[in-house]
């Protein structure tokens, strides 16, 4: 039995199915998930002490690799100075202008704890910016874990085959209107339903939770033309677009300008952290300035601030975001070789540093409908054909995958030899 698979065992005695977030469980895969000991690099080290190049990331979070020296002294610096004070600190202020240098449509930033926090916090200033109730979601999105969120949410949610979760009461989630992702009519036909009731458009401008999937062209801006036909906001949650699909996010690649942005993962360099920003107007309508109420003991905490200000500082230096493109370009296109050479029907979708792959017929995924056609059996056999090579992609056919400035020529040539050897194997089966 291996280290990990003993402390698999361990692990669900007192932790309910052995960890803290369900998809880490490999439910979408099958099998016993790799403990991990360490990371550094594109690499992360199982506790039986075997390397893997990572395509997860922590999720996403490490744009610039995992354990980077100058977040790493960034925090250790930052901690000699005390963990947490409850109490404003310049930190925040630097993290925040650097945010919105970045992120121009975000004039004003509030700092958070995690993602989840973000959207469920934008959508409370959503509606109360409005006046109104309902809001608009798209079916294969996935916000975090808020009551009103979890409808027909996607990733985890996905993978478990439970859209919607008991224990959100029906009146909480009744005002949640799910349209679909990549289709303009269905969203018209939302507002034509609801003129003066929707207060916001929540989406994820790439979406990542039900594999990766583009905004066909048009959709963005169409979200944005009836928003503003309708006295809407537009929040692009980009908790995982963000700093990634582009420097400023898929708003800088799209050319599409939201009224709120979500923000978490990246921010934090790898620190639990998260924010949502946006429109200045909009933004002093929460307390202390606003009515709506919204507050975290722990937020803006000094050493999230101090590992979040490093990482952006680095990344955005000159090059990083196309070298981030390119890298994920050729390992895209190295897949989508690799299985045509072994006659396996595969489609890749990939955006700036996120990529998705579908085992289908179908040349072009664009919608949740293509992702569910797709075989969730090969993904799986693949998955562990890749892990057994040393290579960690997410273990859910319903998860984008990340890349970092950290995968190399080495990491790129290796991950490619051992798809081709994947693909073969399935081609023989
Ligand atoms: N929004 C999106 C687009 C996400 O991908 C996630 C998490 N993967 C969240 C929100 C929630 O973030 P967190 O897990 O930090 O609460």
């Amino acid at each position: 039995m291996t280290k990990s698979a003993e402390l698999f065992q361990q692990a669900k005695r007192t932790i309910p199915g052995g960890v803290n977030s369900p998809v880490r469980a490999f439910a979408g895969v099958g099998g016993d998930p790799i403990f991990v000991e360490r990371a550094d690099g594109a690499y992360i080290y199982d506790a039986d002490g075997k390397a893997y190049i990572d395509f997860i990331g922590s999720w996403g979070p490490m744009i610039l690799g995992h354990n980077h020296p100058a977040i790493r002294d960034a925090v250790v610096s930052a901690a000699q100075n005390g963990l947490s004070f409850g109490a404003p600190t310049a930190r925040e202020i630097t993290l925040a202008e650097l945010v919105s240098e970045i992120v121009p449509s975000m004039e004003m930033v509030r700092m958070v704890n995690s993602g989840t926090e973000a959207t469920m916090s934008a959508i409370r200033l959503a509606r109360g910016f409005t006046g109104r109730d309902k809001f608009i979601k798209f079916e294969g999105n996935y916000h975090g874990h808020a009551d009103c969120l979890l409808v027909k949410a996607g990733s985890g949610a996905l993978t478990l085959g439970e859209p919607t979760s008991p224990g959100v009461p029906a009146d909480f989630a009744k005002h949640t209107l799910t349209c679909t992702f990549n289709d303009l009519t269905s969203v018209r036909e939302m507002f034509d339903a609801y003129p003066e009731d929707i207060s916001c458009i929540i989406v994820e401008p790439v979406a990542g939770n039900m594999n990766c999937i583009p905004p066909q062209p048009g959709f963005l801006e169409g979200l944005r033309e009836l928003c503003d036909q309708f006295g809407a906001l537009l929040i692009f949650d980009e908790v995982m677009t963000g700093f990634r699909v582009a420097l400023g996010g898929a708003q800088a690649h799209y050319g599409v300008k939201p009224d709120l942005t979500t923000l978490g993962k990246v921010i934090g360099g790898g620190m639990p952290v998260g924010a949502f920003g946006g429109r200045r107007e909009v933004m002093e309508y929460i307390a202390p300035t606003g009515p709506v109420y919204q507050a975290g003991t722990l937020s803006g905490n000094p050493i999230a601030m101090a590992a979040g200000t490093t990482a952006l500082s680095i990344l955005r230096a000159e090059g990083n975001e196309q070298h981030l493109a390119e890298i994920t370009k050729r390992l895209a296109l190295g897949f989508k070789e690799a299985a045509d050479r072994h006659g396996v029907p595969l489609a890749i979708n990939q955006v700036g540093g996120m990529f998705g792959f579908f085992f289908t017929d179908k040349e072009q995924v664009t919608s949740f409908a293509d992702v569910q056609q797709c075989s969730i059996d090969k993904f799986k056999r693949f998955f562990h054909l890749m892990l057994e090579r040393g290579v960690y992609l997410a273990p859910s056919a319903f998860e984008a995958s990340f890349t970092s400035l950290a995968h190399g020529d080495k990491e790129i040539e290796a991950t490619l030899a051992a798809a081709d050897q994947a693909f073969h194997i399935l081609s023989t089966e």
